[in-house]
């Protein structure tokens, strides 16, 4: 069965300790009411002498007798519901109205559980992003150079504007925040911000995947082909922020570019932030990908363009 893998059979579990407790905390409040309330143990014992009694007065056709029971019983149901109501506690309600908690609808999983599916991926790579190495906090701007062009940019001055609107952006996300494209050569912190960026956003409770393009792809390949439920995809494509790091290190096939497209498209177009950093120009990325990926990077992204020294070598040398 498809959704046999490890990842919906944790779901499962928890889907199922969560509906035990909150069926364990309704039956504890009602107990409370109940020991204060003796009224209701004598209301129960009544309904249900009463309904032995009904089954006797129906076997033997004394309809008129039945009526009466029937009116008593309604009435003490009544009554009982009152209490219960004046008590602040109704009727037992699930969890998930649509399973009633059972966490399958008609043999197939029901939302609730692949929700708890998606979150548990999502906390799973969440726990391998770097989050104390790589943060605004730590983000230095003095490896950057100086000289400026002729319109009297420096790469430096170039850099802390960048960092500021990467600050900003993470200090304001939204799960409808812009897409961002990050271009520029290696060594010059576009994978520091990104990371510095998905950190931020994690700590204000979203949930974002990232990954180095290669491993995304490769592991919504591997998913595709093992014929499990597309949790991890889905994960992809649904997040509240989806990183990139390093498009074009992949090893590019023709599955990876499509899946790929997917990814971009599927995003845009329901309105969910991707941000997507590489060391490729622009006219790379058009050179190695289909025209449509590039189009809708150009059509649907804010493009950021990051200067300078290469900051690892810099700092490796000490200059
Ligand atoms: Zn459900």
């Amino acid at each position: 069965m498809g959704y046999r893998n490890k990842t919906y059979e944790q779901a499962l579990e928890i889907k199922r300790q969560s509906a035990k407790e909150h069926r364990a905390e309704f039956d504890k409040t009602l107990e409370e009411i109940y020991s204060k309330t003796p009224r209701l143990s004598v209301i129960d014992n009544e309904l249900s002498k009463n309904g032995a009694a009904a089954a006797i007065k129906a076997i033997n056709g004394d309809i008129e007798g039945l009526e009466l029971l029937r009116d008593k019983s309604r009435k003490l149901s009544n009554e009982k519901q009152k209490i219960l109501t004046a008590a602040g506690i109704g009727d037992f309600k699930p969890l998930c109205p649509v399973c009633n908690d059972e966490g399958f609808v008609k043999g197939k999983l029901c939302d609730c559980v692949k929700l708890i599916a998606k979150e548990l991926v999502i906390s799973e790579l969440n726990e391998k992003l770097p989050l104390n190495t790589s943060r605004f906090n730590n983000f230095s701007l003095s490896y950057y150079p100086t000289d400026e062009d002729e319109n009297g940019i420096s790469p430096k001055k170039r850099m802390a504007a960048i960092f500021d609107f990467c600050h900003t952006y993470a200090k304001n996300f939204t799960p409808k925040s812009e897409s961002l494209l990050f271009l520029g050569g290696a060594g010059l912190g576009k994978t520091h911000l990104s990371l510095a960026i998905g950190s931020l956003v994690i700590e204000k409770g979203y949930g974002v995947i990232y990954g180095s393009a290669g491993n995304l792809l490769g592991k919504i390949e591997k998913e595709y082909f093992s014929r499990n439920e597309p949790e991890f995809s889905d994960a992809v494509l649904e997040c509240d922020l989806l990183i990139i790091d390093d498009l074009g290190t992949e090893f590019a096939t023709q599955f990876s570019n499509s899946a790929l497209y997917n990814i971009i498209n599927t995003r845009l177009l329901a309105d969910k932030p991707t941000l997507i950093n590489t060391n490729l120009s622009f006219s790379e990325l058009e050179e190695r990908y289909t025209a449509r990926i590039s189009s809708r990077l150009a059509g649907g992204y804010t493009i950021k363009k990051f200067l300078g020294n290469d900051i690892r070598i810099l700092k490796a040398t000490g200059k």
